[in-house]
């Protein structure tokens, strides 16, 4: 597979990363052979963290005896030290290896978070502890907010930056990605698909493929998933006029709708987590039923039941998006579905 530089880590990788979200949902066997045909399809990048609960056993599982020539990514939600090391010591742990090749900060989309990240003495005075003790070659960071992104690149102390990009959610292409360019960060894609919005493989890489000396991460959970993305990167990258139009019917579609997570409409006035409700009809793609009824996500979307439709975050939401109205449809949606799988499911 096509190889590309990562920014300064000099590392050169498969243009295409292994995303290890989704294989939590499969059963183990299920998830080391999927890791495997993407190790055999020549992808040399992993990408998982702390917080995928099996994903970095499981991705331990299918590495063994291979390590050589991969690069392993994996991050920390934490902002406290001690968090910061635990989360690496059971990471290294986890995925049974000596060292791990990228560790990112995971989703450090405000102010206050980088702050605390940069911190003298803080998070990332372990990692680059870490780093002089061999356990980790270059330090990472992910985030969903554009302007903090931007001060993290050019801050010169992280060596990658992980963002959202496809051509529906596209403003990493106008400033950060040169800014990344001009700093030489590496620039990782997160949410090819847009987190399963756009259901068009071909028109989503064939954009991304237009970028040159950027890594997509994509999440894998089926084998003929990775197998229909590397015959598109083996393809023909030209996007034809007929695929131009798909992409902007597309957009149009998506536009009035599309929830970019950047959360300049915090704080509510109920707390309610309004980016991460958005989200709901990319959980309901890509989340186990008996994970989305009854975890956090589900509470974080029943807790939007009790939205006082005040106005305030609608004030606040650059792209102006009808934020009450989809909130209430997708609690609607979710009380719905939470109904039938209840219903679905045999009685004790
Ligand atoms: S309209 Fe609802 S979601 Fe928006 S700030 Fe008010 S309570 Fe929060
Ligand atoms: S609702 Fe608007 S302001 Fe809030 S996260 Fe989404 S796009 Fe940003």
């Amino acid at each position: 597979m096509e190889k590309i530089r990562l920014g300064k880590t000099n590392l050169f990788i498969s243009r295409l990363g292994f995303g290890g979200i989704p294989i939590q949902r499969l059963n183990e066997d299920d998830a080391v052979a999927v890791v495997k045909r993407c190790l055999d399809l020549g992808v040399t990048f992993l990408d998982t963290a702390n917080a995928y609960t099996t994903s970095e056993e499981r991705i331990g599982k299918a590495i063994a005896g291979r390590r050589e020539g991969l690069v392993l990514a994996t991050k920390s939600t934490s902002r406290k030290r001690e968090g910061v090391e635990k989360h690496l010591n059971l990471s290294l742990q986890r995925l049974n290896v000596k060292y791990i090749d990228l560790y990112q900060f995971h989703g450090v989309s405000d102010r206050a978070s980088l702050d605390m990240v940069l911190a003298p003495d803080g998070p990332i005075s372990v990692v680059e502890k870490a780093r002089d003790d061999g356990l980790v070659k270059h330090i990472g960071i992910t985030s969903h907010q554009i302007d903090v992104a931007k001060e993290a690149v050019a801050c010169g102390r992280f060596e990658t930056i992980m963002f959202p990009f496809n051509f529906v959610t596209a403003e990493a292409a106008d400033e950060l990605i040169p800014l990344a360019k001009k700093h030489d960060v590496g620039f990782i894609v997160m949410k090819p698909l847009s987190g399963g919005m756009i259901d068009n493989a071909k028109i989503a890489f064939k954009y991304l493929f237009q970028f040159p000396d950027i890594l997509t991460i994509v999440g894998i959970e089926k084998i003929p998933e990775i197998e229909e993305i590397v015959s598109i990167l083996e393809g023909s990258k030209t996007i034809t006029p007929a695929e131009k139009k798909q992409m902007q019917k597309l957009k149009e579609e998506l536009g009035t709708r599309f929830c970019h997570r950047c959360d300049y409409c915090q704080p509510c006035t109920e707390s309610i987590a309004i980016s991460t409700v958005m989200m709901y009809p990319s959980l309901v793609r890509r989340l186990p039923p008996e994970h989305l009824f009854s975890s956090l996500w589900g509470q974080l979307v029943e807790k939007a039941a009790g939205c006082t439709e005040c106005g305030d975050c609608e004030e606040r939401c650059p792209y102006h998006l009808p934020i009450r109205e989809l909130l209430a449809e997708y609690v609607k949606l979710y009380q719905e579905g939470k109904r039938k799988y209840e219903k679905a499911q045999p009685s004790a």
